[in-house]
């Protein structure tokens, strides 16, 4: 006897078709808007389903499935759903984003189109200073009085590039050669395609404090405005597992375990023997390890043992 396969029905998202085309503004002139989507909750839990066969329904709820999936980092049931943004971004944000290689890119081409005339500002307050714990980030604001004059700067760069690449264009040079002088603060375009398992991959990096602020405001404006829209149960799982959550290591688990005890000398003597708290001429120092201990112990509420 054939086996009975299932009626199927087309599986749409009406808050997702309700966003398509609709730009969600980033930084000053900048977007994110979705072009398409393929499939939903119910396509990652069905895919589940088929791997792991009926019994998986009557055991666990489509919620609880989609947690447990993300728990164990299960991958293919979330590469069944898929996304295509249509996204304006400046260079240098650009730069960082097309570093994930799982996506399907077109760019808006300066080689056959006029560059985009609008480059990102910079306004006198947001100028950011150097960080001093992670030497690629940045840490406080520049004084307003400085950064009045580096913003008047940067509109100087801006019309001066500009007017340059337009004399270029004007005197028939080769627009593949003329935008070489443009700044990195110059919007492009580009539909964006990726798969959702990647996608959450793109934004864990890229929703972290530790990533660039613009590509972090980009980042945010995907996650919470559209995959939010697109997959709540898997956002909602993603939020909780890999964005709030805490992984921790053995060696984390041991120095938790003798600080939760009241043994905080056996603790700090663990972190001695694991290499994560090294003596110095003037001191302890703690490495970068330890000082990322150091956020997860301060979430747990357990006193720093070395401090
Ligand atoms: C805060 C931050 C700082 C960074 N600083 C720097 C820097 O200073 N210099 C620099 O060069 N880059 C830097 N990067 C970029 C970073 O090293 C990665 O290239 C980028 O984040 C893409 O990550 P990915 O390769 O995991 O993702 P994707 O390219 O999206 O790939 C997703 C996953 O697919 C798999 N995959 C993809 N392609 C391959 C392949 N060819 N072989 C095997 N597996 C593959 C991997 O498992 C990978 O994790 C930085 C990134 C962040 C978030």
């Amino acid at each position: 006897m054939e086996d009975k396969l299932e009626q199927l029905e087309r599986l749409n998202v009406p808050a997702m078709d309700e966003i398509l085309g609709v730009p969600f503004k980033v930084l000053d002139d900048g977007f994110v808007r979705v072009i398409d989507y393929m499939g939903t909750d119910k396509s990652i839990v069905q895919a589940a389903r088929v791997s792991y066969g009926e019994g998986t329904k009557q055991v666990l709820r489509d919620r609880e499935l989609i947690r447990y999936l993300l728990r164990h980092r299960h991958t293919s049931p979330f590469e069944m759903c898929e996304i295509k943004l249509h996204v304006r971004v400046p260079m240098d944000t650009w730069r960082q984003w097309i570093r994930h290689r799982t996506a399907n890119v077109n760019e808006y081409s300066t080689r056959y189109s006029i560059a985009i005339e609008k480059a990102q500002k910079t306004g006198s307050g947001e100028w950011r200073g150097q960080g001093n714990d992670n030497r690629q980030g940045s840490g406080g604001t520049i004084p307003a009085g400085v950064g009045e004059e580096l913003t008047r700067q940067e509109e100087e760069v801006h019309s001066l590039s500009r007017s340059i690449y337009q004399h270029r264009l004007d005197v028939g040079v080769a627009r593949e050669q003329a935008r070489k002088d443009l700044p990195l603060s110059t919007y492009t375009e580009a539909y964006w395609k990726m798969d959702l398992h990647n996608l959450l991959h793109f934004l864990a990096l890229r929703m972290d404090e530790k990533a660039q602020q613009e590509i972090r405001d980009y980042a945010n404006a995907i996650g919470r405005e559209i995959v939010n829209r697109w997959c709540p149960l898997t956002w909602e799982a993603f939020q909780d597992y890999r964005i709030h959550g805490l992984g921790l290591s053995a060696m984390e688990v041991a120095i938790i375990q003798q600080c939760v005890s009241g043994n905080l000398q056996k603790a700090k003597n663990l972190a001695i023997e694991y290499g994560l708290l090294r003596q110095t001429e003037s001191g302890f120092k703690s490495t970068l390890e330890l000082r990322e201990i150091e956020v997860k112990l301060h979430a747990l509420k357990v006193k720093i043992p070395w401090e």
